[in-house]
């Protein structure tokens, strides 16, 4: 049975990587039929962030990503926050010190800030347990003292000596580390806390993951969680781990952070995210106006392709595709331009009614309250396949809603005669008289008109165009002129007349 998990810890806003993440899970989840569990790992009380769990849960709302056991649906392994485990934690690292495997330290975060400036590339392992404050360089009946007196202390994990630990990814393949590379990494922290890689094992094992997707930047851990793995007992339930590639900056040096978002002009986030604490916000992808649907088709192609020159996929479809041996190792270069390209295809293909919702919020932002849907979705329809970004729409829309209020005829070559307010009053007589409302009529009698009078038609389109919108964009003018309505037309000719 496939159980997959999530597992942020609630520091902030999501970057792109981690939806992504969230998204290789869910697909993987939905291909076997399995079940996406949503952890939150809460246990560094220091870097809890108000607000941050809320934002999680929202965002993966917004993708349709949401997932079937969480802090916020239940299911049979609740609790699924960290700091809702707490008491469970502790017994795990008492046995592994009664193993052997792990041992109380007692010193000081001072006394290790000390090690630190003074030791050069200090690390607390092998090289330097022996001389610190710990139950294995101190005599027993020390280690009974200080624990009775209840001395502040951790326990660490005890890395063996000269042992090569190795595992095989889905991704990497055969992966392997040395032991004497590896710190001993504290497990329980001395708040009584577990630490990530204690809790992270502990609950994998116990909500019975079966495969666990998480970013490269966790590779690292790995030797550490193997050893608990095994030394725990449950090396045959461990599960398949697959570290998925870094998402690069557009230039392909280094990892995206969330810095680079500000400096290279786009988010770097899924949603936006104010700091709680510095009121900072860093901007996101659903507020720039992107699609989820989008979003999830740009972050799906990061690191993984189905094998031909597909690009737009729907979420179904990359369920049914998705697999881990198409996930590159490689880094995956992040490209906007790209990113709003799906996006604008995405756009293209949507409904009017599936944006509806959508840009009604984007119109009444700006203070455009639309109440006509039909009308609404007549004037999507329109002017869709010009948008980038759904905020586009405000640009691409307003007119069909309120009249220009500037007019720069002038700025139409060549210039503005009086010859040509006559032939546009004659038009606007031709217009009362009209019966029928429809745009090649419309276009047909208009250019009857120009020839009559002797103008090209090159003369008179595009002034006819600033009239109702106000400049030179938008779709065909005629369409626009039967969206806009008789009365209105008229309106805003006579109003550029004046
Ligand atoms: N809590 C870790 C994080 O914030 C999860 C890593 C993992 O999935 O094992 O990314």
């Amino acid at each position: 049975k496939v159980r997959v998990r999530f597992a942020p810890s609630p520091t902030g806003g999501l970057h792109l990587g981690g939806v992504r993440t969230v998204l290789f899970n869910y697909l993987f989840a939905k291909k076997h039929n399995g079940t996406f569990v949503l952890r939150i790992e809460d246990t560094d009380q220091n870097r809890y962030v108000e607000g941050a769990e809320e934002y999680i849960f929202e965002c993966l709302k917004w993708c349709g990503l949401n997932a079937d056991e969480s802090a916020q649906v239940g299911g049979p392994f609740a609790p699924y926050r960290q700091s809702e485990r707490k008491s469970l934690y502790r017994e795990y690292a008492e046995k592994l010190v009664r193993q052997g495997h792990a041992y109380y330290a007692f010193d000081t975060p001072e006394e290790l800030e000390k090690q630190r400036a003074t030791v050069p590339n200090f690390q607390y392992g092998m090289a330097s347990r022996n001389s610190l404050r710990n139950s294995l360089a101190l005599p027993e009946h020390e280690v009974e003292q200080l624990l009775q007196a209840g001395t502040p202390h951790v326990i660490r994990i005890k890395m063996p000596e000269d042992e090569t630990i190795s595992f095989t990814d889905m991704i990497r393949g055969h992966v392997s580390f040395e032991t004497n590379q590896v710190d001993d990494k504290v497990l329980l922290k001395a708040d009584g806390m577990p630490t990530y890689h204690l809790a992270v094992v502990v609950d994998d094992f116990l909500m019975h993951i079966s495969h666990a997707f998480r970013g490269e930047e966790w590779l690292p851990s790995a030797p550490v969680h193997l050893l608990l793995w095994e030394y725990l007992g449950w090396k045959a339930d461990m599960p398949q781990w697959a570290h998925l590639p870094l998402i690069l900056k557009p230039d392909g040096h280094g990892k995206l952070s969330k810095r680079d978002g500000a400096r290279l002009g786009f988010p770097v986030y899924a949603m936006s995210w104010t700091d709680p604490k510095s009121g900072e916000l860093t901007p996101g992808f659903r507020e720039l106006g992107f699609m989820p649907e989008a979003f999830n088709n740009l972050l799906a192609l990061l690191g993984w392709n189905d094998g031909t020159d597909q690009e737009i996929f729907t979420l179904d479809e990359l369920a049914e595709k998705f697999s881990m041996d198409r996930v590159s190792k490689a880094g995956a270069k992040f490209d906007f331009e790209k990113a709003k390209w799906f996006n604008a295809e995405w756009i293209k293909r949507a409904t009017a009614e599936r944006l509806l919702g959508d840009v009604k919020a984007i119109l009444a932002d700006k203070g455009l309250a639309i109440t006509d849907d039909a009308q609404l979705l007549k004037v999507i329809e329109l002017v869709k396949d010009r948008c980038v970004l759904l905020t586009d729409f405000y640009e691409h829309s307003w007119y069909f809603f309120k009249q220009p209020e500037s007019y720069d005829l002038n700025a139409v070559k060549p210039k503005w005669t009086d010859a040509k307010t006559e032939m546009f009053k004659t038009f606007i007589a031709q217009l009362q008289q009209a019966e029928t409302w429809e745009a090649t009529e419309l276009e047909t009698n208009f250019k009857a008109l120009l020839t009559k009078k002797g103008f090209k038609i090159g003369d008179a389109m595009l002034p006819f165009r600033i009239m109702l919108v106000g400049g030179k964009f938008g779709p065909h003018v005629f369409d626009i002129a039967v969206q806009l309505g008789k009365a209105e037309v008229i309106a805003r000719i006579e109003k550029a007349l004046a």
